[in-house]
C-alpha cells in the first residue's frame, strides 16, 4: 500500500516539477526576449534618425550616444552593421568590432529584413541573441544586433528547482508518514480479524477483534465478535445435546444390561422369571427406541425438513387429537375437552402431521402431568390472521424461571416424574422447532386454575391467498 502510495505521489510530483518549469522557463526566455527587441527596436529608429552613410566616425559618435544610454547599466552587447556587415557600433569595450566585418546569421535575417533571434552556447553560457532591421523611407540600411547572456534566467529555473525539489521532498516525506498511519489504521485491524477468522477455523470460538479503527472496521468488528459470540453459543449447545444425548441412552442400555446380566446368573430360572425379565428388557428397549424417534424427527426439522403443506381444518385437528387421547384421560380420570367455538371454522395451510404432532404433545403432557381428576381443555380461535391453539390444564403449573427451559432439548423439570410418564424430553423441543417452522410461536403461561396454558399462534396462511 505504503509503496503504490509513494509511486502514485512520485509520479504526480515529477509531473507537476516538469510542466511548471517548462512553463516557467518559456515564459522568462520569452519575456527576454521581448525585452530585447524593444531594445533593438529603439536603437534601429534613432540609427535611422541619425543615419549618416558618408562619416563613420560621425556615425559612431552618434549611435554611441543613444545607444549607450539605453544599455547603460546591462550586460547587453550592442552591434550596429551597415547592408555589408560592417560594424558601424559596438558596445564592447575590450573586443571592439568597428569596422570590422560581423556576419551572424541573425544579422543576415535582419538585412534581409526580418527580425530574429536565436539561443547559442558562448564561452560564458547559454546567450540570447536579437537582430532587426533599420530602416530608411522603406529600406533596409542596416542592422541592430543586441546579445544578453541568460545566467540570471538559468540562475532563477536553478533556484526553483532547487526549492521545487526540497518542497518535493518535504511532501514526499509527510505522505510517507500519513500513508504508514492510514495503512496501520487499516492494516491492523485486518491483521487481527486474519487472527480471530484463523482461530475460528481451528475451532477455537473464544477470541474476540478488538474494536478500534475507523467506524468501518470497527463494524467489521463488532460483525465478527457477534459471529463469534454465536459460534461460541452453538457449540456449547452441540456439545450439551451430545452429551445430554449420550446421558438419555445410557440409562436404558444399563437397565438392558443388568437385567442381561441377572439372567444370565441366575440358576435355574423358571419360566415366569424369564417373561419378567424379558419384559422389563422389552420396556426398556421400547424407551431406547422412543428416544432415538425422537431424535430422528429433531433432526429432520433441525435440517429444514421438507414442508409438505396442506389445507387443514384446525379445529377438526385439534378435536382429532383430544378424542386419540380420550383413552389415557380417562384411565387418570382426567376431564378432556375440545372447546368449540362459534367462529367459522377456517381452512389454513400447514403441514398436517407436524401440527398434529405439535398439539398432540401438549395435550399429552397436560394429562401426563395433570393429576388424577384434572381438567384439560383445548381450543382453537382466530385473531388477526393468527390461528392461536391452546391448551389449558389444571396441573401443578411451571414456575416463571422453567417457562423458557421446558422448550429446551432433555430438559425436565422433575426428572423422575417426567421419567415414570414414559417422558423422554424432547416433546417440547420438536413442538418449538415444528411451530418456528411454521413461522409461529409457542410459550407457556399460568392459567388461572394454578395450571399451564401453552399457546401456539400460526399465521394463517389461507390457501389461494397467498
Ligand atoms: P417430556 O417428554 O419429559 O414430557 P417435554 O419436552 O414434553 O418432555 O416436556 C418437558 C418438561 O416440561 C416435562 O418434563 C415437564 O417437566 C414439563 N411440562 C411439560 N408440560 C407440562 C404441563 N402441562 N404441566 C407441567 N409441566 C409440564
Amino acid at each position: 500500500m505504503i509503496t503504490t502510495y509513494l509511486a502514485v505521489t512520485l509520479i504526480t510530483l515529477l509531473l507537476m516539477a516538469v510542466y511548471n518549469i517548462g512553463i516557467l522557463s518559456e515564459n522568462l526566455y520569452s519575456e527576454k526576449t521581448m525585452k530585447l527587441y524593444a531594445k533593438a527596436n529603439i536603437i534601429s529608429q534613432s540609427a535611422s534618425a541619425v543615419w549618416d552613410a558618408n562619416d563613420d566616425r560621425v556615425m559612431y559618435l552618434r549611435l554611441e550616444d543613444t545607444t549607450d544610454r539605453l544599455l547603460a547599466g546591462t550586460s547587453i552587447r550592442g552591434v550596429v552593421t551597415n547592408t555589408s556587415y560592417t560594424v558601424l557600433y559596438d558596445n564592447h569595450r575590450a573586443a571592439n568590432m568597428t569596422g570590422k566585418v560581423f556576419m551572424r546569421d541573425v544579422i543576415k535575417r535582419a538585412i534581409d529584413g526580418e527580425q530574429a533571434d536565436t539561443v547559442f552556447e558562448a564561452d560564458n553560457g547559454s546567450t540570447l541573441a536579437v537582430a532587426v532591421p533599420i530602416e530608411f523611407n522603406g529600406e533596409v540600411i542596416g542592422g541592430v544586433y543586441l546579445a544578453e547572456n541568460l545566467s540570471s534566467v538559468t540562475d532563477t529555473i536553478g533556484t526553483i528547482k532547487a526549492s521545487l525539489l526540497v518542497f518535493s521532498l518535504l511532501l514526499l516525506f509527510v505522505i510517507v508518514l500519513i500513508s504508514i498511519g492510514i495503512s496501520y489504521i487499516i492494516t491492523h485491524p485486518i491483521a487481527e480479524f486474519t487472527e480471530v477468522a484463523r482461530a475460528i477455523s481451528r475451532g477455537d470460538f473464544t477470541k474476540r477483534a478488538k474494536i478500534s479503527g475507523v467506524r468501518e472496521m470497527a463494524e467489521m468488528g463488532q460483525a465478527l465478535n457477534f459471529m463469534c459470540d454465536e459460534l461460541n453459543a452453538l457449540e456449547e449447545k452441540r456439545k450439551n445435546f451430545v452429551s445430554d444425548v449420550s446421558h438419555e441412552l445410557k440409562t436404558p442400555m444399563a437397565g438392558i444390561k443388568l437385567l442381561c446380566d441377572s439372567l444370565v446368573q441366575a440358576e435355574n430360572p423358571d419360566m415366569d422369571t424369564i417373561r419378567e425379565f424379558l419384559n422389563d428388557m422389552s420396556e426398556e428397549i421400547d424407551r431406547l427406541t422412543r428416544i432415538i424417534n425422537r431424535l430422528l424427527t429433531l433432526s429432520r426439522l433441525d435440517s429444514g425438513a421438507d414442508m409438505n403443506l396442506s389445507k387443514v381444518d384446525v379445529s377438526a385437528l385439534c378435536e382429532g387429537v383430544v378424542e386419540s387421547l380420550r383413552k389415557i384421560a380417562h384411565e387418570k380420570d382426567i376431564e378432556l375437552v375440545y372447546e368449540s367455538s362459534d367462529i367459522e371454522a377456517r381452512i389454513i395451510e400447514l403441514d398436517y402431521d407436524k401440527i398434529y404432532e405439535c398439539v398432540y404433545n401438549i395435550v399429552v403432557n397436560a394429562i401426563n402431568y395433570t393429576p388424577d381428576g384434572g381438567h384439560v381443555k383445548t381450543r382453537v380461535k382466530y385473531e388477526s390472521e393468527l390461528c392461536i391453539i391452546e391448551v389449558e390444564d389444571d396441573g401443578p403449573g411451571i414456575p416463571d424461571g422453567e417457562k423458557l427451559k421446558v422448550f429446551d432439548r432433555f430438559y425436565r423439570l422433575d426428572d423422575s416424574r417426567a421419567r415414570d410418564t414414559g417422558g423422554t424430553g424432547l416433546g417440547l423441543a420438536i413442538t418449538k422447532e415444528a411451530v418456528l417452522l411454521h413461522n409461529g410461536t409457542i410459550e407457556v403461561t399460568d392459567a388461572q386454575t394454578g395450571g399451564s396454558v401453552f399457546t401456539m399462534k400460526l399465521p394463517v396462511t389461507e390457501p389461494g391467498k397467498e
